[in-house]
């Protein structure tokens, strides 16, 4: 069985015990500050909320069994503590506002250490969020994690380590550089972006006519796994 909430549901009270047959639900756009509803749901293994209205991640807490999580918009939230104490969480999903990360401005959280306890974790996508303490490292070791997206700015050293770490994960950040949708003007080869606050230039690189850079970068990148 599945809850569904919408902007229409305004009139919906909660159950007045345990409703153990739902396994999954989709809170979308529902109008509420309290989320202790959550808690006559102890099943649920599969949450998504669109425009999530409270100040803190607690009402999941009763969510044992969760499995997928995605929460699209939590605008008061900066603290992700309560999603360690989700133990079955294998897939998550946090979105900031699109209208601030498509423009490259990204939600602080504290930290995203809470995530490095979820070991089933095995994606995870968090879009337009950045951590307080700039420490992605601490999510390198999650042992099942296949597929990593995060937004941000992190130095080399940092990434060159989790790559290491994780040899096997798909993640754009991940690697020296990436491959971006542009093709250089004088010898039409596609262009990179090389990964890395600190890493030499922001701007496209061209593999053929800037090879001398592009080669000090990943340099510098084995230089950091090494560490
Ligand atoms: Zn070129």
């Amino acid at each position: 069985m599945q809850l569904i909430l919408g902007h229409n549901d305004q009139d919906y009270t909660p159950p007045t015990k345990a409703e153990k047959a739902v396994q999954s639900a989709r809170i979308i756009n529902f109008k509420t500050n309290d989320y202790s509803f959550l808690g006559f749901y102890p099943n649920i293994k599969d949450l998504v909320i669109q425009n999530y209205r409270g100040r803190d991640l607690e009402p999941l807490l009763p969510l044992h069994k969760l499995e997928h999580l995605q929460i699209h918009t939590a605008p008061k939230v900066t603290d992700w503590s309560p999603l360690s104490r989700l133990p079955r969480l294998a897939v998550v999903q946090m979105s900031s506002a699109p209208g601030n990360w498509l423009y490259g401005k990204n939600q602080v959280v504290i930290s995203f250490l809470p995530l490095a306890q979820c070991r089933q974790l095995e994606t995870l996508v968090l879009q337009g969020y950045v951590p307080r303490d700039r420490s992605l490292l601490p999510l390198a070791a999650l042992p099942k994690l296949k597929y990593l997206s995060v937004d941000g700015d992190y130095p080399i050293r940092q990434l060159a380590r989790f790559a290491a770490l994780h040899p096997d994960i798909t993640c754009a950040l991940l690697k020296p550089y990436r491959l971006i949708d542009g093709r250089c003007k004088k010898c039409r080869a596609g262009l990179y972006v090389l990964n890395g606050s600190d890493a030499e230039t922001r701007r496209p690189v061209c593999p053929v006519c800037h090879a001398a850079r592009l080669h000090a970068h990943i340099s510098k990148w084995k230089e950091c796994q090494k560490k």
